[in-house]
């Protein structure tokens, strides 16, 4: 039996995994589960599974929450400290699936304690890379990624030497704004935005699907993963999300993971890891017929273009691009600023980033804060 402790478990990425421990109740119990300030579904996630603790980063929604579940010996934790408490908790696995940079310091304080991280929230490497990767080693711990692109590489890599290695192939899915021109982007709606082709995800990587800001966060994520840089790198545009990314070796051989579009395989392998466990949905090849590879258009979709600068300029400046974006993706959501001027708000507060080379965790959350402040002063 794996406890798991699951942040970020109102969310899509959380609810899925717990489909996955519903699935499979002779292999996983749930210990402890956290959200932002979601009361009503945690607290019957909390009573379905009987966990022992339950953290709200909201205070006032916990209050309500532990009123709530006062029937029962559940303990209810409350706020940043509380979330970051709760990671730390008796279990074996922590899953990281909230979302933003709210995740860098639960992720954090779990690998303190020794835990084992399946790690979803992409914000956690993108700000943090180099701290977590300093932690993991000090701590011997083992961080598993979720993201089905970095599943895909880390799969494809199993049981291949690291200088072995030579590129990452990063597909991306080209999102619902695919062969648009800047002009005709424009004026898009939100709705059109969140109208994904192929993932049904949270709000937030929706958008940033969208405007290529998330394969641009991926790139961060994936030179803090695999040890790369980012041009070892190359982003390609496969529409059927079929491919979910590949590696190319010294000697040319490329190998990748294919599947179904369906979040439940890199949440589960991240599970079970190194064993497969169940199969909710077979590839049918014959079914899917034909897959295209094609270049993202990187003078319309500047977000991504953007994030590379971040990583090869290194230090705070992707902290700063990814705060940026936190902020402007929830302007754009609350129909204050257009859809193109996500990426022209990420570019200011980069340009604006008051670098360091050598940080700790408060520089970043100064950073963050410094580019969401840059966003908000510009509407
Ligand atoms: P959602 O928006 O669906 O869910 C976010 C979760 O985080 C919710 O449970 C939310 O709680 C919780 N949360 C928000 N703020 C806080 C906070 N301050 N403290 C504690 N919990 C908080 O996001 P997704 O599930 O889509 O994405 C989660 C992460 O996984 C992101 O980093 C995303 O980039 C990554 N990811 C997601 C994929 C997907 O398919 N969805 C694919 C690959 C990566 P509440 O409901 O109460 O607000």
């Amino acid at each position: 039996m794996k406890r798991l402790i699951i942040l970020g478990s109102t969310g899509s990425i959380g609810t899925q995994a717990l489909d996955i421990v519903r699935a499979n109740p002779d292999k996983y119990t749930v210990v402890a589960l956290a959200a932002g300030s979601n009361a009503k579904l945690i607290e019957s996630q909390a009573r379905e599974f009987n966990v022992k603790s339950v953290a709200l980063f909201d205070e006032k929604a916990a209050a309500e929450l532990k009123i709530k579940l006062a029937d029962t010996d559940i303990n209810v934790l409350s706020g940043a400290d509380g979330v970051c408490e709760l990671a730390t908790l008796d279990g074996d696995m922590v899953l990281n699936a909230i979302v933003g940079i709210a995740g860098l310091r639960p992720t954090l304080a779990a690998i303190d304690a020794g835990k084992t991280i399946a790690l979803a929230n992409k914000e956690t490497l993108v700000t943090g890379g180099e701290i977590v990767n300093r932690k993991l080693r000090e701590k011997g711990v083992k961080l598993l990624p979720v993201d089905s692109e970095h599943s895909a590489i880390f799969q494809s890599m199993q049981g291949a030497p690291a200088k072995s290695l030579k590129k990452i192939i990063l597909t991306a899915s080209g999102g619902p704004f695919f062969g648009k021109l800047k002009e005709e982007l424009q004026n898009v709606t939100v709705a059109e935005a969140l109208n994904h082709p192929n993932w049904s995800m949270g709000a937030k990587i929706t958008i940033d699907s969208a405007s290529l800001m998330n394969k641009g966060l991926e790139v961060i994520e994936a030179v803090h993963l695999f040890h790369v840089s980012a041009s070892q790198i190359e982003v390609t545009v496969h529409r059927q999300s079929i491919l979910h990314s590949a590696v190319e070796f010294t000697d040319g051989a490329v190998i990748g993971q294919l599947g179904t579009p369906d979040m439940k395989v890199p949440i589960q392998y991240a599970l079970t890891y190194p064993d497969r466990g169940m199969c909710f949905e077979k590839l049918d090849l014959m079914k899917v017929g034909t897959l295209t590879f094609e270049r993202p258009d990187t003078d319309t979709f500047r977000a991504l273009p953007l994030c590379i600068e971040a990583i090869n300029r290194g230090g705070l400046y992707p902290t700063a691009v990814n705060g940026a974006n936190e902020e402007s993706v929830k302007l754009f959501l609350e129909g204050k600023i257009k859809f193109l001027q996500i990426a022209e708000l990420n570019q200011k507060a980069m340009d604006a980033c008051i670098n360091k080379t050598d940080f700790t965790v408060d520089d970043i959350f100064a950073a963050d804060a410094a580019a969401r402040a840059v966003v908000r002063a510009s509407i």
